[in-house]
């Protein structure tokens, strides 16, 4: 099964790939978490990607149609997977439709903009294993520590109050789009925020007709 996730920037897309990956024993991919890891690592794609995302903007095309090929390509990738944060524009979606990936479902994760404001300032991330926390909605076991791996956590730097508008912008305009294109085909499941993670999640897996 290769599902995709949309939504605005807190709308909780990493929190429920996470939870997807797990459940139904398929990796999730965040083209975020690995340009994080790229930065980190000081790779060539790291340094083409970081003025782009300190900026709030999205990192150009052909370098995440790059990424995401060679992540498809990967064994773990033969039964599925779940797009976390790809595609964000309708060229990243187009290259995706050519590469013969084949999509089953499309969740639209929806979600106000004053609930987006609330979460991002919020957000913490683990430095070592990209997990997301949040201080009030999704706090960690253990304060500043990752539940998963006990790496510490973070507060991204593209999380800042200015940073947040201009993602939310780059949004509306290059991502938004994606939620007609997939509804004509067919696939668009549009899933409305609940009050907590897992509430969530069984909208979501409703919405793919699984009971898990
Ligand atoms: P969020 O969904 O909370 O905005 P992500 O971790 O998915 O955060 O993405 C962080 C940044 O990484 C984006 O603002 C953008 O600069 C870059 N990025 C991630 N995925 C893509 C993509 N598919 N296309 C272009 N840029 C991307
Ligand atoms: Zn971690």
């Amino acid at each position: 099964m290769n599902l995709i996730l949309l939504g605005a920037p807190g709308a909780g897309k990493g929190t429920q790939a996470e939870i997807l990956c797990k459940k139904l024993g398929i990796p999730s991919i965040s083209t975020g978490n690995i340009l994080r890891a790229a930065i980190k690592d000081g790779t060539p794609t790291g340094l083409k990607a970081k003025s782009y995302m300190d900026a709030g903007q999205l990192v150009p095309d052909e370098v995440i149609i790059g990424i995401v090929g060679e992540r498809l390509s990967q064994p773990d990738c033969q039964k599925g997977c779940i797009l976390d944060g790809v595609p964000r524009t309708i060229a990243q979606a187009e290259a995706i439709e050519k590469a013969g990936i084949r999509i089953d479902a499309v969740i639209s994760i929806e979600i106000s903009e004053d609930e987006i404001l609330r979460r991002m300032s919020g957000r913490r991330v683990c430095e070592a294993c990209g997990a997301s926390y949040n201080v009030e909605a999704v706090p960690p076991k253990v304060e500043g520590i990752c539940d998963n791996c006990g790496g510490k956590l973070i507060q991204r730097k593209d999380d800042t109050p200015e940073t947040v508008k201009a993602r939310l912008e780059v949004y509306h305009r290059e991502t938004e789009p994606l939620v007609d294109f997939y509804a004509k085909r067919g696939l668009l499941k549009a899933v409305e925020v609940a009050d907590n993670k897992e509430a969530t999640n069984a909208k979501i897996l409703a919405a793919l007709g699984l009971r898990l």
